[in-house]
């Protein structure tokens, strides 16, 4: 099999176009795409992050095909920006624009929720009771943030009594800001959480972390902030070279790490939380806290049959082949992006890489033969460390790390260019993906 990496240009040249101007992006499009007569009818579930960027791939790709995409969402959220207007560096609207302004003509965009999957019939039901059948099928509708697993917790909290939520959405991002930046200011304990589950961007939580204590030793000044880590097991990161760059980072930075504590439980009112941890409950009292709700796919999907049915059994990720995307029951079924039961890649980065494998298997399955691509897990993160400072981590399936630039930006460096990486390149390719173009 021939890898994605073969068909397409580098990503060191991928982000070079990005940082030299979106203009020329169209020129990473692979140079063998010609459009191919088909009536096919491919059902996308999700217009977000990858279902909008392979529906405007399809569509120039395809001549004839009825591509439909089902979200009920007309906002389409930016999330990469998330964590930048929860340390108050961007407004809310940095994040949010129309789902409908992304999508080329050729694209029906349907604005109701994926209600049914029957995989069999081939079909998926909306909840505006249509019925759409399909000859191939996409899933992407994202994941679901579980906030009734932590008892205690719900949305209306967020902003209040020194808790911040910066995973679900705009509104509470800005929130997140506005109980963050009391604790920058007044100093006490801050405790920032990851839930057990997987998760979209792992890096995220710990970005949240840095930026704090770095805005809050800037602001109140050192000594007055008191901050700990809570991790799900014994690492901070899931590269065990990350996770050690990560301990030590924490270390100079006085945030101390708590091992193997998953938050459970809430007291809003005692400002007290309670963590599950190997040697029972634990509880923690606290003048901010961040929580990171558990993560599983929606229940469109959990109860379609697509699922593992012996991994990620809480969690309910699609049983896709991990170098394909493909359905292993299922050929005509694909997943993309965060709901795909493989190993790594719950972020944007790894969507673009996973978008055109998809591209490729699905249109070699419309002209009856075998597709070549394959995604490797490339997943990356740009790990901000300090306002104006990050690490670029890039990775594989293998834990290989994977740097676009080597020998010009170190991965395990705190850099201003990794920084800007993710300031201002990540959304101009976000957003040049999203049109297909990248
Ligand atoms: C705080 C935060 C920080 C992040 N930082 C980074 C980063 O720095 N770098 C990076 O690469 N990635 C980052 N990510 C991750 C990245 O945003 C996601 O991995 C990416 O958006 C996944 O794309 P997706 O299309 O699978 O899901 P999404 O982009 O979430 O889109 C899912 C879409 O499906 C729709 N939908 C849901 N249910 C249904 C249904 N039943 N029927 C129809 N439609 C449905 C939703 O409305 C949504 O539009 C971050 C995420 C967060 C939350």
């Amino acid at each position: 099999m021939k890898s994605i990496n073969e068909i397409q240009p580098s990503r060191r040249a991928f982000l070079g176009l990005t940082l030299g101007g979106l203009a020329t992006a169209a020129a990473v499009r692979p140079a063998s795409a010609q459009r191919v007569q088909t009536k096919a009818r491919i059902v996308i579930i999700g217009a977000g992050a990858a279902g909008t960027s392979l529906a405007n791939r399809l569509v120039g790709r395809l001549d004839g095909a009825e591509i439909t995409i089902l979200d009920p969402s007309t906002e389409h959220l930016y999330q990469p920006g998330l964590s930048l207007v929860a340390a108050g560096l961007k407004p809310a609207s940095y994040t949010q624009s129309n789902t409908a302004d992304w999508l080329s003509k050729g694209i029906t965009l349907i604005p109701e929720a994926a209600a049914a999957i029957d995989p069999v019939a081939k079909t998926v039901s909306t909840s505006g009771a249509q019925t759409f059948a399909y000859d191939f099928l996409v899933v992407a509708p994202g994941l679901v943030l579980d906030h009734d697993a932590i008892e205690g917790f719900s949305l209306d909290l967020v902003g209040t009594n020194g808790i911040g939520a910066l995973y679900p959405g705009a509104q509470y991002a800005a929130k997140t800001w506005e109980a963050a930046s009391k604790f920058t200011e007044d100093g006490g304990v801050g405790i920032f959480t990851r839930p057990a589950t997987e998760m979209k961007c792992a890096g995220a939580p710990l970005k949240h972390a840095f930026l704090i204590e770095d805005i809050a030793t800037r602001t109140a000044g050192a000594g007055k902030h008191e901050m700990h880590y809570a991790s799900n097991n014994n690492s901070l990161f899931g590269l065990p070279i990350v996770s050690e760059k990560v301990r030590m980072l924490f270390e100079d930075r006085g945030i101390t790490p708590q091992y193997s504590h998953v938050l459970k439980a809430i007291e809003p009112g005692r400002k007290i939380a309670t963590f599950a941890t190997p040697e029972g409950d634990t509880e923690m009292g606290y003048d901010y806290l961040h929580v990171i709700s558990p993560q599983r796919a929606p229940d469109v999907v959990r109860q379609s049959g697509l699922s593992w049915a012996d991994k990620w059994t809480d969690q309910g990720w699609v049983e896709v082949d991990q170098q394909t995307l493909r359905h292993l029951r299922y050929p005509e079924v694909f997943a993309l992006g965060d709901v795909a039961g493989v190993p790594k890649g719950k972020t944007a980065a790894s969507v673009k890489w996973q978008v055109p494998v998809v591209e490729d298997h699905l249109i070699a399955a419309i002209e009856g033969r075998e597709g070549n691509a394959v995604y490797d897990g490339y997943t990356s993160c740009p790990l901000m460390t300090r306002v104006g400072r990050a690490m670029l981590v890039e990775f594989d399936y293998h834990n290989n790390l994977t740097p676009s630039f080597p020998g010009i930006i170190a991965p395990l460096e705190e850099l201003w260019i990794s920084w800007l990486m993710e300031e201002v390149a990540l959304k101009a390719t976000y957003n040049a993906m999203l049109r297909g173009k990248a």
